[in-house]
């Protein structure tokens, strides 16, 4: 029976270290899926911010556009000012004049505060790729890492697997069965120590003719209080 019950010890160890490893296995795609979706999350900020800095460029070459056009049509107007014949008309140009060079002024001054807007964008976006690539790197960096314990998690899994199974071929049916019943009901842990008569899956006492067949190590003990299978082990060494 000690045979029997080290090898009990031995199966719930492996099969406990295979539930860890399936859960990790299953919940690094859950962090990997986070990760990207972070990443992918940053990656459009930076794309809008750099969208706003296409669209300020754009209002600035249209700005720039509209002063040269202003400016022609100054010039244009400067002119027919020696064309004109009566101090009416003459009066009437510069009138025109006046409020293109307003307008072109006012040009002026929308480019200028147009530019220092520019200015403060372009360090911003700057900044912003900065930042990006940085994540982008341990992005990877994570992801690789991730993708490497992904795959020696299937490997380690699979040697729990096998051994469990070893293990499974040593143990008599009978104890494999009554285990396996205990296991299903107690979450995993069918196999507990005991010791001076406390049981150590529940923390309930044994009775003191049960403590000793478990110090003899004849047969099948299950603790009264909690079902579990009990083995009795010695702290004192
Ligand atoms: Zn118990």
């Amino acid at each position: 029976m000690r045979e029997q019950l080290a090898l009990l010890i031995e199966l719930q160890k492996m099969e406990s270290k295979a539930g860890s490893i399936a859960a990790r296995k299953k919940d690094l795609p859950v962090q990997l899926a986070d990760l990207e979706a972070k990443f992918k999350e940053h990656h459009a900020g930076v794309e809008t911010v750099r969208e706003h800095l296409e669209e300020l460029r754009k209002r600035r070459r249209d700005k720039d556009n509209q002063l040269r056009t202003g400016q022609e049509t100054l010039k244009r107007t400067r002119d027919r000012l020696l064309d004109v014949k009566t101090n009416k008309e003459y009066q009437s140009v510069l009138k025109e004049i006046e409020t293109f060079e307003s307008k072109n002024s006012h040009m002026e001054d929308e480019i200028i505060s147009l530019l220092d807007e520019l200015d403060l964008l372009e360090k911003a976006v700057k900044t912003r790729e900065e930042e990006l690539e940085a994540q982008s790197r341990r992005y990877e960096e994570e992801k690789t890492k991730m993708t490497d314990e992904l795959s020696s998690l299937v490997g380690e899994l699979d040697v729990c697997t096998r051994k469990s199974g070893e293990l499974k071929k040593n143990i008599s049916a009978d104890i494999l069965r009554k285990y396996e019943q205990i296991k299903n009901a107690k979450r995993g842990v069918a196999v507990v120590s005991c010791w001076k008569e406390v049981c150590n899956g529940c923390h309930m006492s044994i009775p003191p003719q049960l403590y000793n067949e478990l110090q003899k190590s004849m047969a099948l003990v299950i603790c009264p209080n909690c079902s579990r299978i009990i083995y009795w082990e010695n702290k004192k060494n």
